[in-house]
């Protein structure tokens, strides 16, 4: 299965992704995850796109798809992939859309989308933490761990993103609402579109997404 994850920052789609993932034994690709990773190692990569995600700005289409192109190059992702966090604009969907009929003959097989009010989107940024070693996100409120800075699945240490401070959570809900919006439409248009409501406890959100991916399981 070909899957996109899409909704607001903050709408769950790292939590989700990672059960959805191990469910249907397809690897999740979150291209935010991949850009942290390479500005915490430094690389080319990283230094490209560093000033953009700190301001909450989309990171130039050319580097990003480049990004996903080779990552969905990788032997693990032929069979099938869950993206999170790409698409994120019409560009982007529209160059995804071309290279899947090039290289797999294939199309996506369903999109996603996971519905949350703004109100709710601030409240779940404001408090996720981050494991610095196996980026398993957390909440203080939602969602905390056992011990208070530390991730209870590999003992690393958790940390607040610097894009989740208040004024940037704002930016970034203003670029979704303007770049990444769009992408529901055209979708909607390739009939590949469905919507699970992404409030309630984790688990119940789970079961809406497995629930409403088993049509499209092979
Ligand atoms: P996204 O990947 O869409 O930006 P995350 O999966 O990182 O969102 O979730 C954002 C924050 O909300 C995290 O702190 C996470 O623990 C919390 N969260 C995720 N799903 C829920 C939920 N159903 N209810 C409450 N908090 C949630
Ligand atoms: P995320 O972890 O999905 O919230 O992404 C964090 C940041 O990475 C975003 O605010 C962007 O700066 C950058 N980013 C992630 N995915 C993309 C994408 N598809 N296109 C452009 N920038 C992206």
């Amino acid at each position: 299965m070909r899957i996109v994850l899409v909704g607001p920052p903050g709408a769950g789609k790292g939590t989700q992704a990672q059960f959805i993932a191990s469910h249907l034994a397809i690897p999740r690709i979150s291209t935010g995850d991949i850009f942290r990773y390479n500005v915490t190692n430094h690389t080319e990569l990283g230094r490209k796109a560093r000033e953009f995600m700190e301001r909450g700005d989309l990171v130039p289409d050319e580097v990003t798809v480049a990004m996903v192109r080779d990552r969905l190059g990788e032997d693990d992702a032929q069979e099938g992939f869950l993206l999170d966090g790409f698409p994120r604009n019409v560009p982007q969907a529209e160059t995804l859309k071309k290279l899947l009929l090039q290289e797999w003959d294939a199309r996506l097989s369903v999109v996603l989308e996971l519905v949350v009010d703004e109100d709710e989107v601030v409240r779940r940024l404001s408090g996720r933490r981050t494991c610095r070693r196996c980026e398993r996100v957390w909440h203080v409120l939602y969602d905390p761990p056992a011990r208070t800075g530390i991730c209870d699945d590999c003992g690393g240490e958790l940390f607040q993103r610097d894009d989740d401070s208040e004024e940037t959570i704002r930016h970034r809900i203003e670029v979704y609402a303007e770049q990444t919006f769009p992408l529901l439409a055209f979708y909607a248009d390739e009939n590949v579109l469905i919507g699970i409501d992404a409030t309630g406890p984790v688990e119940e959100v789970t079961s809406r997404a497995m629930a409403a991916l088993r049509p499209f399981v092979r």
